[in-house]
């Protein structure tokens, strides 16, 4: 991967390590035939270890780079729970109007997208008439597999559940952790999850997850209403952060004239 230092280029570096520690334990532990798993299951150690990776900005950074990481990680949960579960429920919409008439006019996958998106969507965003025939560009859903989509959903589900254990109590998630990376496939993934988690693939794992996203959200609140002061700034921190960074943040902040 391309590593300038700026906050993506961290997070992204953080993903990748989780992915990296994975295979490094499965490779230690188990026979490479073995040293796999499904699409879902490979993003869960790589998308908690963004859970960590914000955690660690909101602790040791100035407010605007928490207030700033924050907004863009929420936004993500965004794109996880409604938006590509929403390409999925379009998927299958669309499969069933096959199967009952034979055949789907670009029309009828129009109508199928904007009932959706209205759905979905809030009241204040209006929708353009070309808005309809967005899912076209959807590549997923002509080159992957069917209902590859909502691998996100499932996958971001899990990885916020096992953080939420991890907050809880850290010492015995750590343990878990390693066994439950460490496995690759020599038991199934909904075994794996079962055996060190006590987690099943079910709706309450769904409001485990809701309940990581509203921690987030209250934590942005507390941030930007400046109830919570975080706990280190630094103006040299400020700018590493946003210099050449995608943020597209200016740099005019407060700290920098203190
Ligand atoms: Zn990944």
């Amino acid at each position: 991967m391309n590593y300038n230092g700026i906050i993506s280029d961290q997070k992204a570096l953080t993903h990748e390590l989780g992915h990296g520690i994975n295979f490094y334990l499965m490779g230690n532990s188990v026979d490479y035939l073995y040293c796999s798993s499904p699409i879902y299951e490979m993003e869960i150690p790589s998308t908690f270890n963004e859970e960590l990776f914000v955690d660690s900005v909101v602790q040791n950074s100035d407010k605007d780079t928490a207030v700033t990481v924050l907004s863009q990680h929420i936004g993500e949960y965004q794109n996880y729970f409604t938006r590509q579960p929403m390409i999925t429920e379009f998927e299958h919409k669309a499969h069933q109007m096959c199967a009952e008439n034979g055949t789907a006019s670009g029309g009828d996958l129009n109508a199928i997208w904007t009932n959706l998106s209205k759905e979905y969507g809030s009241d204040s965003v209006e929708l353009y008439n070309e808005d309809s025939a967005e899912w076209a560009y959807i590549n997923h859903i002509y080159l992957t597999n069917n209902y590859y989509t909502f691998n996100y959903a499932v996958s971001k589900a899990i990885s916020l559940s096992l953080f939420k254990q991890y907050k809880e109590d850290p010492e015995t998630f750590n343990k878990n952790y390693i066994a439950y990376l460490s496995a690759g496939s020599t038991i199934t993934p909904e075994e794996k999850l079962k055996k060190y988690f006590r987690i099943e693939i079910n709706r309450q794992l769904f409001e485990d997850a809701m309940n990581v996203v509203e921690m987030r959200i209250r934590q942005l609140e507390e941030l930007d209403s400046g109830e919570k002061e975080p706990e280190y700034e630094s103006a040299v921190e400020s700018l590493n952060i946003y210099s050449g960074s995608f943020w597209s943040r200016p740099l005019q902040s407060n700290h920098l004239e203190d």
